[in-house]
């Protein structure tokens, strides 16, 4: 049984001493000193979120050990990686909810745990921010990047009358949109189209669709647009780069941006691909969605929580909006000002 015993503890020290392994080699050595946050994505498959995870992981360096794990894009699966980060006694959670209906069941096991939560992308409902004082939510405001994105489509629709293909004084669109239920695909459909009739245009919505998030949905359902609808289309608003990316391959598949036949075509985030496209005149804008501050914001939160801290302005490095808030600021982002997205 002693046996037994030291075998395991020489384990254990030895597991102490390799802290700088975990799931996919994120924990930061830390002595003991730093708190242990638990951090679940929604799932690591996704282009913008990469960024993000990638943010957290370089600057939790000196303030947390982080365990980042993989929720699947299934919310089950988050909610037993969250009651393992509970078991294994993390200091504070970082969650980027699957379902951000189900933040409320993880509040409530955070809370009986006393282990404060930071929300990150998939904004809880307000009535669930309410439940506890040590929930916080950094994001940004899904509004801003809709409105931003039709602006960018405005200024082409202003500069280049020739947009109008069938010369009726209409914007015909089509709208590639995200997963139903996320607040950024809900919103920046809306301020999108907004923006452009704000500016006095009028428009027709010629097809609609949810393309996921998902570049290769993106393109599918671009392909089925072009099918039915061809050249009645004058422009493509899309909830994300990957699905904008997956339209301009659509596009290219039916003889677009060759000669004269052009596209005007909005994403969002400024991932590097779409940066690339911006280059290459395929992509005519997207907005920055800042996954570099997102991800710093979110860890710094985090370890200040679990330091049993209470985050200010001053300590967290960032405005704090209604004592549970951390916006971060959208940019729109044409070829002209590329390097602000880098
Ligand atoms: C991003 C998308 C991403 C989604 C994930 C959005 O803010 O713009 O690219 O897929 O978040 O939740
Ligand atoms: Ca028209």
């Amino acid at each position: 049984m002693k046996k037994v015993t030291s075998v395991l503890l020489a384990g254990a020290l030895l597991g102490g001493a390799l802290a700088g392994c975990s799931s996919d080699g994120s924990k930061e050595g830390s002595g003991g000193k730093e708190p242990k946050i638990g951090v679940a994505i929604y799932k690591f498959d996704d282009t913008f979120m990469t960024g993000v995870r990638n943010s957290i992981k370089e600057n939790a360096k000196g303030i947390a050990s982080v365990d980042i794990v993989d929720s699947l894009n299934s919310q089950p699966t988050q909610n037993d990686k969250v009651d393992l980060f509970i078991s294994k006694k993390s200091d504070a959670l970082l969650i980027n909810p699957v379902d951000r209906t189900a933040a409320g069941v993880i509040i409530d096991k955070a809370k009986a745990a006393d282990t404060p939560v930071v929300f990150l992308n998939r904004e809880p409902l307000p009535e669930d921010m309410k439940k506890w004082d040590k929930v916080y939510y950094v994001g940004a405001k899904a509004e801003e990047s809709g409105t931003m994105s039709g602006e960018l489509i405005v200024d082409y629709w202003k500069a280049h009358p020739e947009a109008d293909k069938n010369g009726d004084g209409v914007l015909q669109y089509v709208m590639l949109m995200g997963e139903p239920g996320h607040q950024d695909a809900e919103l920046r459909t809306k301020y999108s189209v907004e923006a452009i009739v704000n500016a006095g245009i009028k428009v027709e919505k010629v097809a609609e669709d949810s393309g996921m998030w998902d570049r290769v949905k993106g393109q599918e359902k671009m392909a089925a647009f072009l099918g039915s609808h061809g050249d009645k289309i004058e422009a493509v608003l899309a909830n994300n780069d990957d699905m904008a990316l997956g339209a301009i391959e659509a596009l290219k598949a039916a003889g677009y941006f060759k000669g004269d036949k052009v596209m005007p075509v909005v994403g969002v985030d400024a991932t590097a691909p779409a940066l690339e496209a911006l280059k290459d005149g395929t992509m005519l804008g997207t907005v920055l969605n800042d996954a570099v501050n997102q991800g710093k914001a979110s860890v710094k939160l985090a370890s200040l929580l679990a330091n049993g801290e209470t985050p200010t302005k001053d300590n967290a490095g960032f405005d704090i909006t209604d004592n549970q808030y951390i916006w971060i600021s959208y940019k729109k982002i044409t070829k002209d000002n590329m390097d602000d997205a880098k």
